[in-house]
């Protein structure tokens, strides 16, 4: 039985807030994190979008924390601009009754509005690290008075080469704040941030539902090449009618060409990646959100993160450079109990890259032509009706033992073992990302 909000013990404001939001009862990463943030303990939580952690920092933080004061309280760090969004808009929705003063800074926009809003007094800032660095150093932002600092998908920031700044922000909090890390993965250098920077923290982490658990049907179509894979990949979006697809491509260049092709073919298609203002990005996603686009085409920053109900299907364009990666993207359909579907087009240079990821989950993706001995290259890469049969995933002993996996894998758990496991890391360097030519930021 999931623990209640009102074992807590938080004040009446937040849990009206609660009830408003339509929470009953608490989410595990809820249950085992906000226990100790309550208490005053730094905490590392091991946990992806999706479980809740949002609200598991949260909660405590908008309970506990002074208000109307000159500088702000507590700040969190999110890698994109969407994260920053939607955790400023979960904060509104719980902190509205206490009446906590919210802003969310992130780059691509002006910083007019936003420096107002920093300068008119606020209690919680939410922001990327760019701009919060931006802000910091013209000094419209003073973090020295900070309560609570929480580093969100703190190895997505890592990814993107933000290890720098998270390293500035946090020397410049002061040394009696709270800091609170979540992670989706614990790679070395995360675990370094949170060794130099925290104070013996409570790790918390909660078992991810496996992809094949959470009603996801994976499967791998060939391709002989680039041309092929386009032809393929709309045959698939024409045979399977997704409600609403994300399609992910390697770099950010791709993202617009392979929309141009798409929309060509018929549908109603956006693409999104950095290169795109924040305006725009906020009209495709509306649009995408809203069902004027049924396919989406992003780059895996842009795509990072993206919480939207309906997305039946994802399809890797470009097979995903990293099993945390492909776990990330394929995570973005079978959203809230509904099924999913992911479709992966692997062409002959690609093979490599499927058998790590394959190593790594502990499964092989079924190839629904059969078993795929053949190379790639010498298969019919349309799909008829018969291909598309019994597509699904079998459970594998995988190369990595019975539980399959390093940290990039699919299910958590608890063991010093996993740990060991995901702090060998995500097999890339710094700031190196899988997105072959120039990296979304
Ligand atoms: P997150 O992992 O923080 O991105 O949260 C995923 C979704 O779960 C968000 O839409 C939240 O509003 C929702 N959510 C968070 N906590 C709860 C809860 N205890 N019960 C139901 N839904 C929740």
């Amino acid at each position: 039985m999931s623990k209640r909000f009102d074992e807590f013990g938080f004040r009446p404001e937040i849990m009206q807030a609660i009830q408003d939001a339509g929470y009953e009862t608490c989410t595990p990463i809820q249950e085992k994190a906000m226990g100790p943030i309550l208490a005053g303990h730094d905490l590392t939580g091991l946990a992806e979008t999706g479980s809740g952690k949002t609200a598991a920092f949260l909660l405590p933080i908008l309970d506990r924390m002074p208000l109307g004061e000159e500088d702000p309280r507590a700040l969190v760090v999110a890698p994109t601009r969407e994260l920053a969004q939607q955790v400023a808009a979960e904060a509104v929705k719980l902190g509205k009754h206490r009446k906590v003063r919210i802003a969310a800074v992130y780059g691509g926009t002006g910083l007019g509005s936003q420096k107002n809003e920093l300068l008119a007094g606020i209690d919680l800032v939410v922001g990327t690290p760019g701009r919060l660095i931006d802000f910091i150093r013209q000094t419209y932002l003073r973090i020295s008075r900070l309560r609570y600092l929480v580093l969100d998908e703190a190895d997505r920031m890592l990814d993107m080469g933000f290890i720098k700044d998270m390293e500035f922000i946090m020397s410049k909090a002061p040394m009696s704040r709270q800091t609170l890390l979540f992670s989706a993965t614990l790679p070395e250098p995360v675990l370094e941030l949170a060794s130099q920077f925290m104070f013996e923290p409570v790790q918390v982490e909660v078992e991810r539902p496996s992809l094949t658990a959470r009603n996801i049907e994976q499967s791998v179509f060939l391709a002989r090449d680039l041309r092929s894979k386009v032809r393929l990949l709309k045959d698939l979006l024409r045979s399977e009618k997704p409600a609403q697809a994300l399609v992910f491509v390697a770099t950010r260049e791709k993202t617009a060409e392979l929309a141009d092709d798409l929309r060509r073919a018929g549908e109603k298609v956006a693409s999104i990646s950095s290169l795109l203002s924040q305006t725009n990005r906020e009209r495709v996603l509306g649009g995408f959100r809203d069902g004027t686009y049924k396919v989406l085409v992003a780059t895996d920053v842009a795509g990072r993160g993206l919480d939207i109900e309906g997305v039946s299907h994802v399809f890797n364009f470009d097979v995903p450079g990293s099993p945390d990666d492909y776990v990330h993207r394929v995570g973005r359909t079978g959203r809230a109990g509904r099924k999913g579907r992911a479709i992966t087009l692997v062409s002959p240079r690609d093979v490599p890259l499927l058998a790590d990821i394959e190593a790594h989950l502990g499964v092989r993706l079924e190839r629904p032509d059969g078993e795929g001995a053949a190379p790639a290259s010498q298969r019919e890469d349309r799909p008829g009706p018969r291909r598309r049969r019994g597509a699904s995933v079998k459970g594998r002993k995988g190369a990595r033992g019975s539980s399959g996996r390093s940290g990039s894998g699919e299910k958590g758990g608890g063991s010093g073992q996993g740990r060991r496991r995901r702090r060998g890391g995500r097999g890339r360097g710094r700031g190196g990302g899988g997105e072959g030519g120039s990296r979304d930021r």
